[in-house]
């Protein structure tokens, strides 16, 4: 064995105990902590994972140094997705930054029924209200050619929205304007076939997980009982002619059927472990759709 081989078979000893030590830091905050510890050390060393699996990483104390630092900040709980500026939704890569809520999975499945219903009911106009990192509206727009109005209360939410629309080459179709529920778009409300958001509903003394305190309190909270936004929403808009798709706790049906059953019909719909996490709500002058759109999302109807 020349000396060349004896140095990086110490590197790669080295290394080792520095991902078994960075697993063992991550399992408090993760259930795959050695996947965490190789997606960061691949950030770092910019290296693929596979690779450094399965030949360790050459001894660089300032990159290993920097790799123990992002360990422990994710270890606080700090997002994975904020350290590494991007998150997967719907198959494409979003930018995502701290300030911006980031994207969950469940959020692809109302992708999903939202493209079902714009492609089978033909729609033309869509808008998406709190769109955050435009993961929703930039989706839609990729899959299905449609238009789409999107605002969010936070600068920052526009700017990476925007950003994301460009990167995506969807920027043409996906209008991103910074303002409260539609009021950015309201000259053009008489155009809009369908609202689809996944707003804030979580009640604001609920327990959040660590990674949650580091995303924005208004992206998440919406007052005591969860359902001010949707409160608000129903109270301020004329929505006798709309469909509106939203994502919600599957506790607040009570909650929400009181708010709506004056205006139109409610539809409770599943998510893939059978809980009721969105609703479709249709307006008074559009309940002709209703046999349509019960066909359409049929497995997803909760009848509890
Ligand atoms: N649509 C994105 C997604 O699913 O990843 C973000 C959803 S996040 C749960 C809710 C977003 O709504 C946040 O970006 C927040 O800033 C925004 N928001 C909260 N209240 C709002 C309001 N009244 N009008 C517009 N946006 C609002
Ligand atoms: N479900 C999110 C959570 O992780 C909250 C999403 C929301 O309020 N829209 O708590």
């Amino acid at each position: 064995m020349d000396s060349r081989e004896n140095g990086s078979e110490t590197s790669r000893k080295v290394w080792d105990m520095n991902l078994e030590k960075a697993k063992n830091i991550l399992k408090r905050v993760s259930d795959v902590p050695m996947l965490e510890a190789l997606i960061l050390a691949s950030f770092v060393f910019n290296e693929p994972k596979e690779k450094i699996l399965i030949h360790g990483l050459p001894k660089d104390e300032q990159s290993i140094r920097k790799f123990s630092e992002l360990v422990h900040k994710r270890s606080k709980g700090y997002p994975l997705q904020y350290i590494l500026k991007r998150v997967e939704f719907m198959g494409y890569e979003f930018y995502i930054e701290e300030g911006v809520f980031i994207p969950r999975n469940v959020t692809e499945e109302l992708v999903e029924m939202a493209t079902n219903l714009i492609r089978e009911l033909k729609l033309n106009l869509v808008a998406d209200i709190g769109t955050g990192s435009g993961a929703i509206a930039v989706s839609i727009a990729k899959m299905t050619g449609v238009r789409i109005l999107a605002t969010d209360i936070s600068e920052k939410a526009v700017k990476v929205a925007k950003f994301n629309a460009s990167r995506l080459g969807v920027q043409d179709l996906v209008v991103v304007k910074k303002g409260e529920f539609l009021e950015p778009f309201l000259n053009r409300l008489d155009e809009i076939d369908l609202i689809v958001s996944n707003p804030p509903y979580v009640r604001k003394n609920d327990e959040v997980s660590k990674e949650v305190l580091y995303e924005p309190e208004e992206a998440i909270f919406s007052g005591r009982t969860g359902l001010e936004f949707y409160e608000e929403f129903f109270r301020r808009y004329d929505l006798s002619s709309k469909l509106v798709l939203m994502e919600m706790d599957e506790l607040e049906k009570e909650g929400i059927k009181k708010i709506v059953e004056d205006e139109g019909k409610v539809i409770f719909l599943k998510d893939l472990s059978g809980n009721a996490r969105f609703f479709l709500f249709l307006g008074k002058n559009v309940l002709n759709l209703l046999e349509k759109v019960t066909q359409l999302l049929s497995f997803r109807i909760d009848r509890g």
